[in-house]
């Protein structure tokens, strides 16, 4: 669906390819990244949080200070152990282990992700603190594979929450992720995007063309929420 909708876009995408510059030259942006190619846009969208990259900004632009939790995701592929969970069987382990919110536990939840036979199944592990070699191995009775991911995963909240601006300059410069001080899940970021979507649309392109375009984006728009809705419901 995702691969569709660029399609029909007809946009030049461009994977796998950090920018770490974005300067204002008047009439357009530059964005520069890593590979050192440089591109040229009229209107620019941010829209991965900006707290913990370092993206350099000409001229400057100025975003509140914001706390990210951090979610360690560790993916196992073997067998869990039953002795770990004072069980006599991996079968008696539910396919959902959650704990309550408990700096003395080590994780927050352990499920299966995929069962590929009673003694192989790869699991996912979500813990506040990156999981030792140690705790795993008394966790697993087998470990044939396992890939950790540290994750800046939502904005720790503290009310009055203070917003980065949606537009970050007062000109093209857009900012999807200010959103999340309100929330942080896909279906508030589609939401942010949609409505970025929509400014853009306003300010930039003129009343006639918006009519066309807005349509035009808001069915691509609805069709990645309905996409997305489903899919997190149904993981
Ligand atoms: C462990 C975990 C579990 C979660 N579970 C759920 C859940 O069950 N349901 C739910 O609704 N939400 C969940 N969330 C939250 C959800 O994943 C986020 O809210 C959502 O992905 C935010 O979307 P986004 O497009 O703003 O950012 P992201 O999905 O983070 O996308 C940002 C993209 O920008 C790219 N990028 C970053 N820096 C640069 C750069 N300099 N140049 C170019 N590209 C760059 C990144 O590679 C990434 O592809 C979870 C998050 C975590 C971490």
């Amino acid at each position: 669906m995702a691969a569709g909708l660029i399609n029909i876009s007809d946009v030049e995408l461009h994977l796998h390819e950090e920018i770490d510059s974005i300067s204002y030259l008047g009439a357009y942006y530059e964005l520069k990244s890593t590979k050192g190619n440089a591109y040229s846009c009229e209107v620019t969208v941010v829209a991965t949080p900006l707290d913990e990259l370092s993206i350099q900004f000409s001229p400057l632009v100025s975003v509140p200070m914001r706390q990210l939790q951090h979610t360690h995701a560790t993916f196992v592929r073997g067998l869990v152990n039953p002795v770990y969970f004072g069980l006599k069987a991996v079968s008696e382990i539910p396919e959902l282990v959650a704990t309550i919110e408990d700096p003395r536990l080590p994780f927050t939840s352990i499920s299966i992700l995929k069962c590929y036979n009673e003694t192989d199944v790869t699991y996912k592990v979500f813990s506040r603190q990156a999981m030792t070699d140690a705790l795993l191995d008394s966790i697993f009775s087998v470990r044939k594979e396992t890939v950790r991911i540290n994750w800046g995963a939502y904005p720790h909240y503290k009310a009055p929450e203070k917003f980065a601006p949606f537009i970050l300059d007062g000109k093209h410069l857009y900012y999807v992720n200010a959103f999340e001080n309100a929330a942080s899940t896909m279906e508030t970021s589609a939401v942010a995007a949609e409505n970025i979507a929509r400014l853009i649309l306003s300010r930039f392109f003129d009343r006639k063309m918006a009519a066309f375009w807005f349509t035009y984006f808001y069915i691509a728009i609805d069709l990645r929420v309905s996409v997305i809705s489903s899919e997190s419901r149904a993981a």
